[in-house]
């Protein structure tokens, strides 16, 4: 009998094209959103998934499949996602299939499913040697006595038997050892799941307070209109306790859950206190976790047995494999981080969010305390629906701002370092009452550049074209784009004089200018110098919350997320540096980040104060700030964006292009910038000076293309896709790559 020949499409984790058709060996039984394992080219062998299944033979010649026994690792739902990531942001399939699938799902080679150590680990089981008797046990306690460890470790065993060391402290695995070596303790391997069940009492739901009771009710009204709810509640007024309430609901029907957080904001603390009322429901996924826990989240999501689960996670848990998920909610949404920068897809978290929501029809919160200029302009417009909370749920955790202007205060001499009278008589007052202090500072470092104080002369990165940023502790300039690092120069490199100075301050020099002044506080500094590595940010973290550390220095991170009680007082070091970056959102971002720092003082009933540093107190962003008015700011900025047009009255698209070779790059810049002006005319607005940049060692410029809200967003990209195309054939380009960033943050 004929058997017609069967053929798949299968993305490839590659950004070249978006499918590559292969052929399905007779008697292998295929599906869509299965990975399969394929060749290309002469001996590579890539793990795919099919797309597509047909029977349309290409006109070339076309490989087999490599028949292995595997399943689906993608959804349908996830797919319509893909294909609209791939339309909006100009991107191609494998570029998201790579962005969305867990590394250890990508490799090639044979691919055996479900492989068992993603979703078992070993652990050992710590257990007291049988032949011990009780007696001879009860002496050994009584003379372990002095050894601090060693006593807690057998004290335990011999109250519960078996432990896993997993359930032992840090701090007791050198006991464990030594009592294993005198042959008192023994273990043996056991398997576990990797996501182990904890002894979790399951907590009632918190009641709410009449306002939060009152939001609840509106957003389910919402919700029956179909509508998106942007949710502006201020800090402190209990939005995490209206998403518990609304999530408990919804897992209960039998959906999915998806909770949404900017990187840093996914703490422990919130994990714990969600923990409590979710148990084993909750799943974790942040670029913390390592690529098997990835893996075992991804691989239970996809397991057809199991409940409906809630997933808490960062931009990139948009591609797990939901299935019926019925509700989203996006904390924070105004943060900047939901936008992938680099590589392709290039997607912001948010929008694409709303897209997964529409695609299984659930209801979507957007929730901030500082919605985003284009959230609360959809809002206003009645796109989504808006609930506003502005009342603390602890009555009396107001802050107080105080302005302290800079200049004034140097010229008085009311400075000691980069700190005012002010803020150090702040500071002394928080110290005598025994509670705490954060001080911010958007830039870690010592100091962000060293000039020679002869000529003048300061020290660039030599591939990147930017000051290098002085660390005083590892005595290097480091370079923050690239990381490359250099010892720092003795003498000037230009004029041979050793008269060099530090210039301007960040966190590291905050540090160490505070400790000078008050000797007698312990301060710490988070940043992502101390961060990265994890067990000291835990560390710098529990120390801060369990009131060891008086001074918590830092950037953007301490501002995100983290609930300390014993703060009442916030400093921000010099709000001039993030007013005056050059960019339509830096007021509106300045704003944001400044009642981030403010809501960090005063919780529960204690009042909080926020001392502001500037050169600019009569700024009308910093008066928005000191009195809480959101609305003034947003009308403000709204008048501005419409006068400039900048969104949400119009969509940008950034193009950039990169070369080695800065003369290719000026003639890349040169052949593809009138092929964009002869289509756009003067919708293009470049090539801009200010990006024009070196970086890691490539030439990079680039363009911003405006196009009106009236005109065809999709003809746009149409007509540019057209003309990449046919600029890729262009000899002259000389090899620029170009990238293409829709909705650039
Ligand atoms: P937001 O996320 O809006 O800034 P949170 O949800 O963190 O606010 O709430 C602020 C504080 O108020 C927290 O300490 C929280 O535990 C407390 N809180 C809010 N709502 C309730 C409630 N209904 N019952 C008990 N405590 C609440
Ligand atoms: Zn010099
Ligand atoms: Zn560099």
């Amino acid at each position: 009998m004929y058997e017609p020949e069967i053929f798949a499409d299968v993305i490839l984790p590659l950004a070249i094209k978006s499918t590559y058709t292969y052929r399905v060996p007779e008697g292998y039984t295929v599906s869509e959103g299965m990975r399969v394992t394929v060749p290309l080219g002469r001996n590579k062998y890539y793990t795919g998934i099919i797309y597509k299944i047909h029977g349309r033979k290409p006109e070339y010649k076309v490989k087999d499949i490599i028949p292995s026994d595997s399943g689906i690792c993608v959804t349908t739902e996830q797919f319509r996602l893909w294909e609209w990531i791939s339309e909006y942001y100009i991107c191609k399939l494998g570029e998201i299939y790579n962005a969305a699938v867990p590394a250890k799902l990508k490799l090639s080679g044979n691919s055996e499913f479900l492989p068992e150590k993603f979703r078992y680990k070993k652990v050992r089981e710590y257990f007291l040697d049988p032949a011990l008797e009780d007696s001879e046990l009860k002496v050994l306690i009584g003379k372990t006595k002095k050894h601090k460890r060693q006593h807690e470790v057998l004290t335990l065993l011999a109250d519960k038997k078996n432990i896993h060391s997993t359930d032992f402290k840090i701090e007791h695995y050198g006991a464990l050892k030594s009592l294993q070596k005198k042959g008192i303790v023994n273990y043996k391997e056991v398997i576990v799941e990797r996501t182990a069940k904890n002894d979790i009492v399951q907590q009632p739901l918190p009641s709410l307070s009449k306002y939060q009771s009152e939001a609840l009710s509106s957003i389910n009204n919402i919700f029956t209109e179909n509508k998106t709810v942007l949710l502006h509640g201020v800090t402190g007024s209990g939005k995490t306790e209206i998403y518990i309430n609304l999530l408990k609901d919804r897992l209960e029907k039998g959906e999915d859950v998806l909770y949404l957080l900017p990187e840093i904001a996914v703490s422990s603390q919130l994990i714990t206190r969600l923990k409590k009322f979710f148990g084993e429901q909750l799943l974790v996924y942040h670029s913390r976790i390592n690529d098997n826990i990835r893996t075992e989240v991804y691989l239970k999501l996809l397991d057809r047995d199991r409940p409906p689960m809630l997933i808490i996670g960062v931009r990139s848990s948009i591609f797990l494999p939901f299935r019926n998920l019925g509700f989203v909610i996006v904390d924070e949404e105004h943060d900047s981080s939901y936008k992938q920068q680099d590589p392709a897809p290039r997607y912001h978290a948010r929008d694409c969010a709303i897209i997964l929501a529409r695609i299984f029809h659930a209801d979507v919160i957007l929730g901030s305390a500082t919605p985003s200029i284009e959230s609360y302009y959809n809002a206003v417009n009645k796109k989504y629906g808006l609930v506003e909370l502005n009342e603390k749920y602890h009555k009396n955790e107001n802050t107080k701002f105080i302005v302290a202007d800079t200049i004034r205060s140097a010229k008085r001499g009311e400075k000691i370092s980069h700190f005012t009278h002010i803020l150090l008589k702040e500071i002394d007052k928080t110290l005598t009452k025994n509670k705490q202090i954060i001080l911010f500072q958007n830039r870690r470092g010592y100091s962000p550049y060293i000039e020679c104080q002869e000529c003048g002369h300061t020290f660039f990165c030599p591939d990147c074209n930017i000051s290098m940023t002085y660390h005083k502790a590892k005595d290097l300039l480091i370079c923050h784009y690239c990381g490359k690092n250099i010892n720092t120069p003795k003498k000037c490199s230009s004029c041979g004089s050793t008269d060099i100075k530090t210039m301007g301050f960040g966190t590291e020099k905050i540090e160490e200018d505070i400790l000078k002044i008050f000797p007698e506080a312990s301060v710490s500094r988070l940043d992502m110098d101390t961060a990265s590595n994890s067990g000291r940010f835990k560390r710098i973290i529990s120390d801060f919350e369990s009131g060891k550390t008086d001074i918590l220095v830092g950037t953007q991170m301490v501002t995100k997320g983290f609930d300390f009680n014993g703060v009442t007082l916030s400093g921000v070091l010099n709000a001039d540096n993030i007013l005056n970056i050059p960019d339509f959102r830096a007021q509106e971002r300045s704003f944001q980040m400044l009642v981030q720092v403010s809501g960090r003082a005063g919780r529960r009933e204690e009042e909080g104060t926020t001392v502001i540093q500037t050169s600019q107190p009569d700024n009308p962003v910093i008066r928005q700030v000191t009195q809480n008015d959101y609305h003034s700011m947003f009308r403000n900025q709204l008048s501005e964006r419409h006068r400039f047009l900048y969104p949400p009255f119009c969509r940008l698209i950034a193009f950039t292009l990169k070369n080695k070779d800065k003369n290719r790059l000026d003639l890349g810049i040169e052949i593809f910038g009138n092929e964009l002006r002869h289509v756009f005319g003067r919708r293009l607005l470049g090539p801009d000076i200010k990006i024009s940049a070196k970086i890691r060692n490539e030439y990079v410029s680039g363009f911003i293309l405006k196009i009106e809200k009236e005109k065809s967003f999709q003809e746009a990209k149409k007509l540019i896709i057209n003309l990449i195309d046919k600029i890729k054939t262009n000899k002259n380009m000389g090899g620029s790559v170009i990238s293409i960033d829709v909705d650039p943050q």
